[in-house]
């Protein structure tokens, strides 16, 4: 029996017929594809998705609760022990006062991420849900990603799906993909300190979890530094696998896929890895998700990750969404990445992109669309 080699021709038809691609097919487009084709392919796929010259974005902000951190991670810059001088951890009223902050901005997502602080009790979390839902009617709350959930469970002793309940009854309806990394456990053994937590399944466990209760969660990849092509091929396939999983289930899943690169600045991984990934893998990286992800219908590119201009170009790439303003970003910045915005640039990059700026909710419901 002879096997064909994967090319693109035959990957393209493929592709227009609706049908899903394969590992090896994902891996030729990752490594072997000619970047415009690439694009190309995966801008048509886009238009599938969604028809409308629309490309979407949120008004958001990203807080932070607690910097104290017991994980340790190899790429993490922000994390502080109990005892450095500049560890934090707010009380709720202090957190308020930021989200109130935010939302006279106009923000109506709040991502807000803490370290792995052992000391804070469920109630806390809960309170942080419950009083921003009270007081801040027109901010959803994105509050903590999945290591958060599993340290959670961990010190309240509490499965992983009560801890998602009582969050859910406290208002919560979505959470953010932080932590996946790569989505393969030879790369995650090499990125944690205390293996084997952090492993891939404690994040899937999570996700999975949070749809069957009805939660919409983003999917996210940190690519860049330790992980082979086919880590992320393995990353890119078990998301796929997961929201077929919440689809089956009569659940919307993932309401997006966000990769990032990883930034080197002031982080112990930096040793081991002499260079960030750059603007071509990042168009490469969205394109391949665009393709490879058939069940999942929003892409974000980002202006963050690798600049506004690269930013504009992967909306040709297959990003249909912009991301959102990020008014207070502050773990990149720890690692010595700063990059800022506003609404009106975000509109004008969208419109110099060739499309109508589109403002949206967390759950990618519309708000506005501007001309
Ligand atoms: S990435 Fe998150 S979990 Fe890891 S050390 Fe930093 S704050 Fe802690």
């Amino acid at each position: 029996m002879t096997t064909t080699k994967p090319n693109l021709k035959d990957i393209s038809s493929k592709v227009m017929a609706g049908e899903r691609i394969s590992k090896e097919e994902g891996l030729f487009l990752l490594k072997d594809a000619p970047l415009m084709e690439l694009g190309n392919l995966a801008q048509q796929v886009r238009f599938r998705h969604n028809p409308e010259r629309h490309v979407t974005f949120v008004i958001d902000t990203n807080l932070n609760y607690t910097n104290v951190c017991d994980a340790y991670c190899t790429f993490c810059a922000f994390y502080r022990t109990e005892k450095d001088s500049d560890a934090y951890t707010y009380n709720v009223e202090q957190v308020m006062e930021m989200v109130g902050q935010a939302a006279s901005k106009g923000v109506t997502t709040v991502l807000m991420q803490g370290g792995l602080n052992p000391k804070l009790p469920l109630e806390y979390y809960k309170s942080l849900v419950s009083e921003t839902r009270k007081r801040y009617p027109n901010v959803l709350p994105h509050y903590f990603s999945a290591p958060e959930i599993q340290k959670i469970s961990q010190v309240s002793e509490m499965p992983v799906r009560e801890v998602l309940r009582h969050l859910k009854e406290s208002g919560q309806e979505t959470l953010p993909g932080g932590g996946s990394e790569i989505l393969a456990d030879s790369v995650k053994r090499k990125l944690s300190r205390l293996w084997p937590k952090g492993r891939v399944s404690e994040w899937e466990e999570v996700h999975r979890e949070a749809h069957s209760l009805g939660y919409r969660t983003t999917a996210t990849m940190m690519y860049g530094h330790l992980e082979e092509p086919e880590d992320v091929i393995e990353h890119l396939e078990r998301t796929r696998d997961l929201q077929d999983l919440a689809l089956s289930e009569g659940n919307e899943g993932f309401t997006a896929f966000i990769p990032w690169s990883y930034k080197r600045g002031e982080t112990p991984l930096a040793k081991r890895v002499k260079q960030e990934s750059g603007p071509t893998p990042y168009l490469r990286m969205i394109a391949l998700a665009r393709i490879y992800l058939d069940n999942i219908k929003h892409i974000q590119a980002s202006w963050f990750s690798e600049g506004k201009k690269t930013g504009e170009v992967a909306l040709n790439f297959g990003g249909d969404d912009f991301g959102g303003t990020l008014f207070d970003e502050n773990v990149m910045q720890e690692a010595g990445f700063y990059n800022r915005t506003s609404i009106d640039e975000i509109k004008d990059i969208i419109r110099d992109a060739g499309f109508k700026p589109v403002q949206r909710t967390t759950k990618y419901e519309i708000l506005q669309v501007f001309e």
